[in-house]
């Protein structure tokens, strides 16, 4: 099950994620927070648009959905506990539903916290998991609409993939994740060393991610918080992190 997987930049530090299915030629688009850069990217590869994938609710990853589904006649699938606040959804989904993307299974996590009804969608066969603003390259998403417990729990879920699972996150926030990361353990040579890859990267304008469930197991002090209160600590002092 190989999938094309394709990063569209997008805002500021948005990015979009298109997946082609190249057996059954469907493609679908995560997280659309514009149109415009989608389409061009669908032209240029000459695929098809199947269907849209939300995660949550924000703008930035949801504004896009009706010209998209207008212009491509698409569904867009997301979270049944954000129906309210993503009225250009068609298909509701909740713990467990499967999406499907040609013969790829995806399954529905829901991983509150950032947002109250945010979910993953995770691909298992493909090794594959979308994450939205929920995970991030050494660092995790805001808690604007769960605690600290929801967050540690979705951690926990995340940290127990294979270590080759690639982790598609929504946002370029790399580097000042690992800036406060190497501000909490400045000798830490697996953070040392990732720093140099980053910034290698930024330099070239190339995105740091998708990352792996692996790198993330090593690098992501939120990922290897013991408990629920550590994460909050690491969460309030990441809020207040000017670095
Ligand atoms: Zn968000």
């Amino acid at each position: 099950m190989v999938l094309d997987i394709v990063c569209v930049p997008a805002l500021s530090d948005n990015y979009i994620w298109l997946a082609h299915d190249p057996a059954s030629g469907e493609t679908v688009v995560v997280d659309p927070a514009q149109a415009a850069p989608v389409d061009l990217v669908l032209v240029e590869r000459g695929w098809r648009l199947s269907a849209i994938w939300n995660t949550h609710w924000h703008p930035d990853h949801t504004d896009g959905n009706a010209e998209l589904k207008a212009a491509h006649g698409v569904p867009v699938i997301a979270p049944a506990a954000e129906a309210a606040r993503i009225p250009t959804a068609d298909r509701l989904v909740a713990e467990g539903d499967r999406v499907m993307l040609g013969d790829n299974v995806a399954t529905v996590w829901e991983t509150p916290a950032h947002t109250a009804g945010h979910i993953s969608y995770h691909l298992a066969e493909a090794g594959v998991i979308f994450v939205g603003d929920t995970l991030f390259a050494m660092g995790c998403g805001r808690l604007f609409e769960g605690t600290a417990a929801q967050m540690f729990a979705n951690m926990q879920r995340y940290a127990a993939l294979p270590e080759a699972t690639r982790v598609y996150c929504a946002h370029e926030y790399t580097e000042s994740n690992a800036r406060f990361a190497l501000s909490r353990a400045p000798e830490d040579r697996a953070l040392v060393a990732r720093m140099a890859a980053v910034r290698a990267a930024r330099a070239e304008g190339r995105p740091t991610v998708p990352t792996d469930i692996g790198l993330e197991r090593a690098t992501n002090p939120f990922l290897r918080a013991r408990d629920a209160a550590e994460l909050a600590e690491l969460r309030a002092a990441k809020d207040g992190f000017r670095g």
